[in-house]
């Protein structure tokens, strides 16, 4: 059963190095997170099943990262600088700054139940910048909220040097910045995070065709490489459209405090493009654009047959990454009663999400026979590339066992004094706990075998 609180996850989080509170030593900062080694081997599982997916599985996809920084002409024409924000609602009597639109209750403060109010005004999420020695306090450059811009503006660049018919893809992983009003859910909302997003270039009159496909294909992702059951996910349609918007679809996973949204599915039309693009009077442009005599490029597709050039049609998923892992740690959490008055919290992730995939243990510590044995099979698993394989040598087997429970390995191989006459060992299974003897020679193969099938 996945945990029922967050709460659970968060100790876990902590005690097991998966995540920290950020700035932690000097009080902490909202809705900002230190990743520890184990949360940085989970972050990366995910990353990898992502871009192994999106890049290596297909021929139409190509993969790039932009600056974290970037102009601030980019977000004015992306609509970022006079659009992106909020509404923000605080609090006369205790202070309290809250997003109106996530409001328990838009008429009485989330926290102390006073209806004394101000006005909601809009509140800019961007973080901006005063990049270099003459810029003199003013902003002229942000932190992106998003990747999805960066891709835009390196539309013609991707596609000069990589040449590509439609419909084709750029996708991106990376952070994004968002002075959000109020981080909550612990990595739900963070005002630091990171994104993986693609961006598919179509013709338009393909587009709804395509939007469905990617629904599907990013659903079925979801089920298939994180391992979250059906039940789980919903396709959520957006109460109220961008204007840019012509389809907007949220896929939500149900979280112990309910379904939210953990990515979104949008069909952008011509817009992003359009924004961009430098003589936007020579292109017929469906959706509602600022004019912009500052882009130094076309950002069109010539047609290979009929030398026509137009404005692709955009589908984007995007997909929060530390939603993401935040959704398998809930689903993976187990809190087992083992009976006589025992009991154990495992983490069943699937295993090529797993930070650590085997733990060797010798039985005993400091006894150099078992310690050789040990370190011979961790270098055998360790040149399968499978990722990291930890030594554990710290002889309690019982303590090491619930340890390894918590974090997530697939199996624990145990090397004891008879493995010394025989070569076997104990392969335990972390879901079932069961255990079974099998030859040292034959682990590197049974572990494959787990981690990839
Ligand atoms: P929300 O409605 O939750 O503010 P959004 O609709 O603005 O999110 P998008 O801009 O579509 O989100 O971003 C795509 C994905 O990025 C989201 O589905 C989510 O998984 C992730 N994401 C967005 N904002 C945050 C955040 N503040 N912290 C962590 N992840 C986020």
């Amino acid at each position: 059963m996945p945990a029922k609180n967050i709460n659970d996850i968060v100790a876990l989080c902590k005690r097991r190095g998966f995540i920290y509170q950020g700035s932690e030593i000097y009080g902490g900062l909202q809705g900002l997170y230190d990743y520890g080694p184990y949360g940085v081997e989970m972050m990366k599982n995910i990353r990898d099943a992502w871009w192994r997916a999106m890049v290596y599985e297909r021929d139409d996809v190509e993969g790039m990262e932009a600056a974290l920084i970037s102009s601030r002409l980019l977000w004015k024409y992306s609509g970022h600088e006079a659009g992106f924000s909020d509404p923000l609602v605080e609090c006369k009597k205790c202070g309290l700054r809250m997003r109106l639109d996530k409001m328990k209750d838009e008429t009485k403060c989330d926290s102390c139940g006073t209806t004394d109010l101000t006005p909601p005004r809009d509140y800019q999420l961007m973080m901006g910048l005063s990049l270099g020695a003459v810029a003199d306090g003013e902003i002229n450059a942000y932190l992106r909220p998003e990747t999805a811009t960066t891709t835009f503006t390196n539309f013609k660049n991707v596609l000069d040097s990589v040449p590509h018919k439609l419909p084709f893809g750029i996708v991106q992983i990376g952070k994004a910045f968002r002075n959000e009003i109020s981080p909550r859910g612990f990595v739900f909302r963070m005002r630091e995070f990171e994104q993986a997003e693609l961006q598919y270039f179509v013709r338009p009159g393909e587009d709804d065709a395509q939007y469905e496909e990617w629904k599907q294909t990013r659903m079925n992702w979801w089920i298939t490489e994180l391992g979250i059951p059906a039940e789980k996910l919903r396709f959520a349609p957006h109460e109220k459209l961008s204007h840019y918007a012509k389809a907007a679809f949220d896929i939500e996973y149900e979280f112990p405090d309910g379904f939210d949204e953990v990515e979104g599915l949008h069909n952008r039309q011509d817009f992003d493009l359009g924004s961009h693009t430098k003589g936007q009077g020579d292109f017929k442009i469906a959706a509602q654009v600022l004019e912009n005599k500052e882009s130094t490029v076309k950002l069109a597709y010539s047609d290979p047959q009929t030398g026509e050039s137009f404005i692709p049609y955009v589908i984007e998923t995007a997909m929060g990454v530390n939603r993401a892992m935040f959704a398998v740690m809930v689903q993976a959490y187990n809190d087992e009663d083992l009976g006589d008055g025992k009991s154990r919290i495992v983490l069943k992730l699937p295993p090529k999400l797993s930070p650590v995939k085997a733990a060797v243990i010798p039985l005993a510590r400091n006894v150099p026979e078992l310690l050789d044995m040990a370190n011979g099979i961790v270098g055998d698993l360790r040149k399968l590339g499978l990722g990291r394989i930890e030594l554990e040598n710290s002889g309690n087997i019982g303590k090491n066992y619930r340890r390894h429970d918590e974090i997530g390995p697939p199996v624990c191989i145990t090397v004891d004094h008879q493995t010394l006459e025989d070569g076997m060992v104990t392969l335990r299974h972390r879901d079932t706990m069961v255990q079974e003897r099998i030859a040292a020679t034959d682990v590197p193969a049974r572990l494959r075998e787990i981690v990839i099938r």
